[in-house]
């Protein structure tokens, strides 16, 4: 049996205080296979602090980057080694004719599949802080599925249960933003986060949808807490984005650290820098 380690373990004892899920037991078949295992320690994935599960079609992984057997086909290990900055992966989202507006749809109200009040409400300052940076990709909010970019649905209740927090992918190989984003409906009802925490949460998995991935990726254990697992010396599928600090910390409250106590992480001075140097 494995065991997983979910953000919601850190949402539920938050504040520095660092848990790892002993009850979270998850049955054998959702074990990835080792050949996908291995796939995934070669573009220096952290399977070892955050087992990879199988999820739908394809594999969870650092706990909420889904990616497909054909994702895994097709990234490439990155020519050079991010030690301790903020990084990205080797797909972006094509700006190259000027700004671009990347539409979002997530569907409001009391049915089972829809959110709250609340819940709109984070996605709306998670896009309302992008926007502040002024930067070549623009978010906004649209009142219909039809043509939306990223639609913003949400996780089965047996995930959300199991404590998924979210998960999303990243760009395609065509420079369009990952279209979906899974997202827990019971932030706000079940967890109590505020707006912030939540806009938190939703502009993490809208991160990974433009191509970052976690800024503590090196050492999961700055932001999961746990042993230090750092890959070391191994190709990894990240570049790392200059300009970015040599030290990553919990205190610098990243917004695409690994995992979340469920507090407010806006945008800091070197997520602005990251942010601004790629769009
Ligand atoms: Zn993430």
């Amino acid at each position: 049996m494995k065991k997983t380690f979910t953000f919601l373990c850190l949402l539920l004892f938050g504040s520095g205080v660092f848990y790892s899920c002993q009850d979270d037991q998850v049955t054998d078949s959702l074990t990835v296979a080792d050949g996908v295992r291995s796939q995934l320690i070669a573009l220096g994935f952290d399977v070892i602090n955050h087992p990879p599960i199988n999820f739908d079609q394809g594999y969870l992984v650092e706990g909420d980057i889904y990616l497909t057997p054909a994702d895994l086909a097709t990234m490439k290990e990155a020519n050079r080694l991010p030690i301790m900055e903020q990084y990205r992966t080797t797909k972006l989202v094509n700006t190259s004719a000027g700004v671009r507006t990347i539409t979002m749809y997530a569907q409001q109200g009391t049915c089972t599949s829809c959110y709250s009040a609340g819940m709109i409400a984070g996605l709306d300052l998670a896009i309302a802080r992008y926007n502040a940076e002024n930067l070549n990709i623009r978010f906004q909010r649209s009142t219909t599925s039809t043509g939306a970019n990223i639609v913003m649905i949400r996780l089965k209740k047996s995930e959300e249960t199991q404590g998924i927090l979210g998960s999303a992918g990243f760009p395609t190989a065509a420079g369009n933003p990952y279209n979906q984003i899974k997202m827990s409906g019971v932030l706000e009802s079940k967890y109590g986060l505020s707006t912030a925490g939540i806009a938190t949460i939703i502009g993490h998995e809208m991160g990974h949808c433009v191509g970052f991935r976690h800024t503590d990726y090196y050492d999961r254990a700055v932001s999961c807490g746990g042993a230090v697992s750092n890959e070391g010396a191994s190709t990894v599928g990240a570049v790392l984005i200059p300009g970015t600090p040599s030290i990553a910390t919990a205190a610098d409250k990243s917004w695409m650290l690994a995992c979340t106590d469920g507090g407010d992480r806006p945008f800091n001075n070197d997520d602005k820098t990251a942010l601004n140097y790629l769009y």
